[in-house]
């Protein structure tokens, strides 16, 4: 299972170089192949600042949470698929 993002303590904010750095979630939505996905993305906020960045891991994160997510909706839209033939 994946846990939320963890702030790694080596992240500082590149604007005003703090380290007071918190994940936060939003809601995204991502189109691939015509579909589109939605998902809860995982970014860095900076507490002194305000500034919103992405790092590798967070980058990381977003794209297993995609993927997972993607493999999910496949498996729902081929049980619809099937389903709505009765109607
Ligand atoms: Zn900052």
């Amino acid at each position: 299972m994946i846990k939320g993002l963890k702030v790694e303590e080596s992240i500082t904010c590149a604007h005003c170089g703090s380290e007071k750095i918190d994940s936060f979630e939003y809601d995204n939505t991502l189109s691939i192949k015509g579909q589109e996905i939605e998902y809860k993305g995982s970014s860095f906020r900076c507490s002194n600042c305000g500034d919103e960045f992405d790092t590798a891991e967070s980058m990381n994160y977003n794209l297993l949470t995609v993927r997972n997510k993607l493999n999910r909706t496949r498996q729902a839209s081929t049980g619809m698929l099937k389903s709505a033939g009765r109607f």
